[in-house]
């Protein structure tokens, strides 16, 4: 197999012989079942057909889904069985299939598709680190873009995700699914068919950091090609403790002092309320739907 040069990392490792940056050899999942906790338009009454991947090209100090990311904890599988696990998800009603922290795994995700047929969407659920080379191969299998802007500062952005350059690599991605997927459309159930839906997760002690992020979203994107996902849902995890300004739950002063910037900037989008801080929110990752 060549080597990859899926993500920004551009690691070069010899998979599945050896793991890259990302911590991935070969095809891994943590979990597949139906998510209940997305935006309302991707989750619906029936929820989304959520697959998690296991690795991230992020090292992200505050991680909820460390196991997977850091860990890289997850059972291998054929691209065979990832296409019956897509038409599974699909068979029980799912709005959608959700690609969560799929980036080292796209080669092997459009084969996939290309099996599998859905007739429902796809959604790629990124944290926005991602090459628009890699993005490009995306472009007709994807329907939804899901990427977090996490930071628009280098420093932050290499302390807390090991990746100074991550602010400059975010922007060229967004505006590569902009491209693709601008404007959202909906069915006639409210369900989203396509679209992009930009997410910050507010950090405790950075509202100054969120409040930048948002300005520049408004600078330099077309506010019809994208909706906002203002989150307060940030509990600390995995190392958070070793890093003491991010060591506690948002509080409503700080939530509602960039959600007022949000709405004055006139973004549309969605906003989350404080009983979103639980870690109740992440599944156990025990390869359900994988071991069937
Ligand atoms: S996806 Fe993983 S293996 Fe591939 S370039 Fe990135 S870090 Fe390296």
């Amino acid at each position: 197999m060549p080597k990859c040069y899926l993500c920004p990392r551009k690691c070069g490792a010899d998979r599945p012989s050896s793991r890259g940056f990302c911590g991935a050899d070969t095809l891994r999942l943590g979990r597949a079942a139906p998510h209940f906790y997305e935006e309302p338009p991707v989750s619906g009454k029936n929820g989304s057909g959520t697959i998690f991947f296991s690795g991230c090209p992020l090292s992200c100090v505050f991680c909820q889904n460390h196991e997977l990311s850091d860990g890289c904890f997850g059972k291998p599988v054929t691209v065979n069985k990832l296409a019956d696990i897509m038409l599974s998800l699909q068979d029980r009603g799912c709005h959608n299939i959700n690609l969560v922290s799929p980036t080292p795994y796209v080669k092997d995700i459009i084969k996939a598709l290309d099996i599998a047929k859905l007739k429902i969407p796809v959604v790629y659920n990124t944290s926005g680190y991602e090459r628009v080379q890699t993005l490009k191969a995306l472009e007709g299998y994807v329907d939804i873009y899901l990427p977090d802007l996490k930071y628009v500062s280098g420093e932050l952005s290499e302390k807390y995700s090991g990746a100074a350059d991550y602010p400059s690599v975010a922007a060229g991605a967004l505006s590569e699914m902009m491209r693709q997927r601008g404007g959202c459309e909906y069915g006639e159930d409210g369900m989203m068919k396509r679209g992009v839906i930009v997410r910050h997760l507010v950090l405790p002690s950075h509202k100054d950091e969120s409040i930048a992020v948002l300005k520049f979203l408004h600078e330099n994107y077309d506010k019809s090609k994208f909706l906002l996902s203002l989150m307060s849902q940030y509990v600390p995890d995995f190392k958070a403790g070793e890093y003491p300004e991010i060591n506690r739950k948002l509080t409503k002063l700080e939530y509602r002092r960039v959600s007022e910037y949000a709405i004055a900037l006139g973004f549309d989008g969605f906003f989350q309320d404080s009983s979103s801080q639980s870690s109740d929110f992440t599944p156990p990752f025990d390869l359900t739907g994988i071991d069937q």
